[in-house]
């Protein structure tokens, strides 16, 4: 699809959205949720320029076809590293979640899973989910990769909670599909998507069986709702004249509350009913590509907030100083830090047994677990740079005022030469990435989204071989444990 296309298709769906205590009957036009389409309609848009084919693009293994790349199941290392390389570009061109991804990360999941559910029980999902695969590559569609479920009391399993339906679980079972309730929470771009794709959320034993679901479903399919996400500083995007105080106009991404309310759901389009024991999996591998992911689409937002810091220097007539020179220096590290592990974990990346190829998932867990830091420390030193001034600037409507609008363009005048619109406009990009709607993805996001820290550090324990690094201890310091009593 074009990026034109891509917007007109999401008119035809009838899709059940509310927000702020009204059902939005216009969703694409909303000046609320467009920016964030925006962001989705450049992974398409970009996918036709020349210049960035070979990033944007791949081979489908399916067809043969040339597809979206966020359409694509990873054939090789080389895969792996064009991924995260198109997230940092992504990034660097909306500065903010284009959402597209949880989709291709929910796609090489599922792939890899029920082909191993398959060779197990004998089961045909891995063949149900190539025609799925299919369909979706044929059609350049953007999927809402779904995992979170809302989780209620953390200290109990799904099917021991007060509620069951605080876990999405499979209430009954047809001969022609399953019909399920519950919910999947913050789900990134769910608005903006033609189809959800649900995986369970957590590792889980018989008694959830309910709860161990896999299935795709469309957006406006009858008994979904979706309610839509506040973010800092949102209804700015509802003023008039807000260009200014918006810090990014065009681009913005979203997530969503969305609910379940007794869906059925065609056998075609179900992945996993009740095979437990490969729940875990599926998260497993969801959760590593998605650790990689940001290795490569917050570094790209990074690279947009590292040059709008070097810029505010610059108007405020500060670009000269050491310090800020040095601040830049550390901003940089610690961002091509990140991507160093968005690449790593890429290139040690091995060939899964349905041949798609699967990240490392050691190094995608200290790459996520990174994430969870290093933008806050970039974030700081940018508001560091761009001083006070970000957050006790008039609004873009006393600067077109005609009484006030002198004053500000005079007081707020920085370096010599430099309009005061433009030093206003650079430092309310700092203030959207680290404080606003953008900072939804930028740090929160960062820290939460693809797994909260703890959960990294799970998965980093699990990976880590101390036992191996014992042994290495061990010969080196030449121990001999037969010596040791215990
Ligand atoms: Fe893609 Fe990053 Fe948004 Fe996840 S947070 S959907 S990886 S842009
Ligand atoms: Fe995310």
């Amino acid at each position: 699809m074009t990026a034109k296309e891509y917007i007109e298709s999401l008119r035809k769906l009838n899709l059940k959205v509310y927000f702020m205590g009204e059902q939005i009957t216009n969703p694409v036009d909303h000046p609320m949720i467009r920016p964030s389409m925006n962001s989705v309609a450049m992974t398409y848009r970009m996918a036709e320029m020349e210049e960035y084919k070979d990033l944007m693009t791949a081979t489908s293994n399916l067809t043969g076809k040339t597809i979206n790349r966020f359409c694509h199941l990873h054939q090789s290392t080389g895969d792996l590293i064009k991924k995260v390389k198109m997230q940092r570009l992504c990034g660097q061109k909306t500065a903010a979640c284009f959402q597209r991804c949880v989709g291709m990360d929910a796609f090489n999941a599922i792939y890899s899973t029920t082909y191993e559910m398959d060779q197990k029980n004998g089961s045909d999902y891995h063949a149900r989910f190539v025609e799925y695969m299919k369909f979706v590559q044929d059609n350049d569609l953007t999927i809402d990769g779904a995992m979170t479920d809302p989780k209620g009391d953390r200290s109990l399993s799904p099917s021991k909670q007060e509620d069951p339906d605080l876990y999405l679980r499979i209430v009954e079972v047809r001969s022609d599909g399953i019909i399920v309730r519950g919910a999947k929470a913050h789900q990134t771009g769910a608005v903006n998507s033609h189809e959800h794709l649900i995986m369970p959320t957590v590792a889980m034993k018989e008694d959830d069986q309910d709860y161990a679901v896999s299935f795709a479903i469309p957006s406006d399919a009858e008994g979904i709702l979706m309610i839509y996400g506040r973010q800092s500083c949102d209804t700015r995007k509802m003023e008039d004249k807000a260009d200014i105080d918006l810090g990014n106009a065009e681009f913005g991404g979203h997530e969503a509350l969305v609910i379940f309310d007794d869906v059925f759901i065609p056998n075609e389009r179900v992945f996993m009913c009740k095979e437990y024991e490969f729940a875990g999996m599926m998260v497993e591998r969801f959760a590593g590509y998605h650790r990689q992911s940001y290795g490569g689409c917050k570094v790209g937002v990074g690279d947009v907030l590292i040059g709008a810091a070097a810029l505010a220097a610059e108007y405020n007539g500060a670009a000269k100083a050491n310090h800020i020179k040095d601040k830049l220096v550390e901003m940089t590290h610690l961002n091509e830090t990140l991507y160093s592990c968005g690449i790593a974990c890429s290139a040690e990346g091995k060939r899964t047994l349905a041949v798609n190829y699967q990240i490392d998932l050691l190094l995608a867990n200290v790459c996520k677990q990174n994430i969870t830091r290093m933008p806050y420390e970039i974030a700081r030193l940018a508001e560091d740079i761009a001083g006070g001034i970000m957050v006790t600037m008039p609004a873009a409507l006393d600067f077109y005022n005609e009484t006030t609008g002198p004053y500000i363009e005079k007081y707020l005048k920085g370096a010599v030469g430099i309009d005061t619109e433009n030093r206003m406009r650079i430092l309310r990009l700092i203030e959207n990435i680290t404080l606003g709607t953008a900072a939804v993805g930028y740090r929160t996001e960062s820290m939460h989204g693809a797994g909260s820290p703890q959960a990294q550090r799970i998965m980093i324990a699990r990976q880590g071989n101390i036992e191996g690094k014992k042994s290495l201890a061990k010969v080196i310091a030449q121990i001999d444990d037969s010596k040791n009593k215990n």
